[in-house]
C-alpha cells in the first residue's frame, strides 16, 4: 500500500489478513432491505480497498500473516483444531475476498445461514457428495436429476461403494414415504432432490419428503439432510429452505451467472452442513477463482430484472405458441393442469421460469425445421442467459439415454427446449412464428 494510506492503515484494526467490513446496513426503520437492494453493497467495505466502490480482483494465490502465532491460529481453524473455522484468509484454495463476498450475497436471496462458491455446478454437486457419503450409504434423490449428476451417482460413486434409490420427482407422499422407509434399511447418507426436474419440468414435493424424513428419522442423529438442485427457478421463483430443505444447490453458470460467459456453482443452507461441505472444498479445491466470483458479483446486481423480464417474456410467448396450429403442446409451469403439480407449484413456485419444452406436430424431422429456422433464438444447450436458446434435448443432451429410458421421461423426437431471454418479447414471438412457418 502507498505511503499516502499509512494513516487510514492506522485505524484499522492490527492488519491481519482478514475482510473485515464495516457494520452491514441490512434495515431502515425496521424495514429489512431486499436481495436486489443489498447486491450492490452487501459484504465489501470500500475502505479496505482504497475507497474503491467495486470490489478489485484479487489476484493471489496466498495472504500474509501479521505474526507466526495468528499464523498458526488460522491453521487451528482451518484444521478443525480450534471451532469456528479459519478466522481471517489464509491460501487461496480456501478462500478469497471476491469468492467470500459472492458467498456472503448468494446467501442473502435465500436467507441461508451459510454459502459456498464452486468452480462449476459439477464441481459443486460433487463435493457435496464427497463431504457426505462412505461406502456402503445410500443416496436417495428424485428422478430425473441433470445427466452428469445421475452419471455421479451411479457410475462414479457406485465404484467407492455407494447405492442409490430414487423416485419419481413428481411422486405423491405415500411413494416417497414407501422409498425412503425402504432406503432406511441400510444408512441413508443424503436425500437428493431436482425440482424442476430437467427436460420434464416435473415438479417434488419438498413439503411431503421433509414430512416423510422427518416421520422416519424423527430427531435421530442419523437423519439424512434434504439436498436439492434449484438451478431452474431459484434464487427468485423458488427458495426451498422456506420448504424443508436444508442445503440448496446451484448451477451459477445459468440464471445467477446469466449471460452466457462463466460456469460456476453454489451450495448454501444451514451452517452445519456448510462447514462439512467447506472442509471438503478445502481438500480438494473446487472453490471459483476470483475474476468469475467478480462476474457472478455483477450479475447478482441485476439479477432480478433479468429473471423477471425473461419470466414476462416466456409468459407471452408461451401464450402465443400455446395455440399454435403447428404446436402439440408447450409443457410450461405456468399451464399446470395436472392438480397435485399445481398444488406444489402454488405452494413452492412464485413464477413459472423461462425454460420449457415445446412438442412440434411431427417429429426430427419437423423439429429440426423449427431448429434452423430460427433466427433470433440461438441453436445451443445451456439455459437462464440473457439470450433466448433452443436445443433437441433427444438429439444433443440426451442422446446416450437408452430408448426406453427417453421414452419414460417423455424426451421424445418432437421435444424442443427453449430458454427464453431478455429480447423484446414481440421479436422472439415474431422469430417463432416465421420459424413455425417454414416447418
Ligand atoms: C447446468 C446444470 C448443472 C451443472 O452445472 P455446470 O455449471 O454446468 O457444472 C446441474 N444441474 C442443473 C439443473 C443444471 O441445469
Amino acid at each position: 500500500m502507498p505511503d499516502k494510506n499509512n494513516d487510514a492503515e492506522a485505524v484499522l484494526p492490527a492488519t491481519t489478513p482478514r475482510r473485515n467490513p464495516k457494520p452491514e446496513i441490512d434495515e431502515i426503520g425496521g424495514r429489512k432491505l431486499k436481495p436486489s437492494t443489498l447486491m450492490m453493497g452487501h459484504g465489501f467495505d470500500p475502505a479496505l480497498s482504497e475507497g474503491s466502490l467495486k470490489p478489485p480482483i484479487f489476484a493471489t494465490s496466498t495472504f500474509v500473516f501479521p505474526s507466526a502465532a495468528a499464523g498458526k491460529r488460522h491453521f487451528e481453524g482451518i484444521t478443525g483444531k480450534r471451532p469456528g473455522g479459519a478466522e481471517g484468509l489464509v491460501y487461496s484454495r480456501f478462500n478469497g475476498p471476491n469468492q467470500e463476498i459472492l458467498e456472503d450475497r448468494l446467501g442473502v436471496w435465500e436467507d441461508a445461514e451459510d454459502a459456498l462458491s464452486f468452480s462449476s455446478g459439477m464441481s459443486a454437486i460433487a463435493t457435496l457428495f464427497l463431504a457426505m457419503v462412505k461406502p456402503g450409504d445410500t443416496i436417495v434423490h428424485s428422478g430425473p436429476l441433470y445427466a452428469a449428476t445421475e452419471t455421479l451417482i451411479a457410475r462414479v460413486l457406485g465404484k467407492f461403494g455407494v447405492h442409490f434409490l430414487d423416485f419419481p420427482a413428481g411422486a405423491s407422499r405415500a411413494e416417497i414415504d414407501a422409498v425412503l422407509a425402504k432406503a432406511n434399511s441400510g444408512r441413508v447418507a443424503l436425500i437428493y432432490l431436482e425440482s424442476p426436474a430437467n427436460p420434464t419440468n416435473a415438479l417434488v414435493d419438498v413439503e411431503a419428503v421433509r414430512a416423510s424424513r422427518d416421520a422416519i428419522w424423527g430427531n435421530s442423529e442419523e437423519k439424512p439432510p434434504i439436498a436439492i438442485d434449484n438451478t431452474f427457478l431459484g434464487p427468485l421463483w423458488q427458495k426451498p429452505l422456506q420448504h424443508g430443505a436444508e442445503i440448496v444447490v446451484y448451477s451459477l453458470t445459468k440464471y445467477a451467472g446469466g449471460h452466457s460467459d462463466l460456469v460456476a456453482g453454489g451450495v448454501l443452507g444451514t451452517k452445519k452442513h456448510m462447514d462439512v461441505i467447506r472442509a471438503m472444498r478445502n481438500t480438494i479445491g473446487t472453490i471459483t477463482d476470483p475474476n468469475t466470483a467478480w462476474m457472478l458479483l455483477r450479475s447478482l446486481e441485476t439479477l432480478e430484472l433479468r429473471m423477471t423480464r425473461a419470466g414476462e417474456n416466456a409468459a407471452k410467448v408461451c401464450e402465443f405458441l400455446r395455440d399454435h396450429p403447428k404446436i402439440e403442446r408447450v409443457g410450461y409451469l405456468g399451464f399446470l393442469k395436472d392438480d397435485a403439480q399445481a398444488d406444489i407449484f402454488r405452494r413452492h413456485c412464485t413464477g413459472a421460469g423461462s425454460t420449457f419444452s415445446l412438442y412440434v406436430k411431427g417429429g426430427e424431422k419437423e423439429s429440426f425445421a423449427f431448429l434452423d429456422a430460427l433466427r433470433i433464438a440461438k441453436l445451443a444447450v445451456s439455459l437462464g442467459g440473457t439470450e433466448t436458446l433452443a436445443s433437441h434435448p433427444a438429439a444433443m443432451t440426451h442422446l446416450s439415454v437408452s430408448d426406453s429410458r427417453k421414452q419414460a421421461l417423455g424426451i421424445t423426437d418432437n421435444l424442443v427446449r427453449i430458454s427464453i431471454g431478455v429480447e423484446d418479447a414481440d421479436d422472439l414471438i415474431a422469430d417463432f412464428d416465421a420459424a413455425l412457418k417454414k416447418v
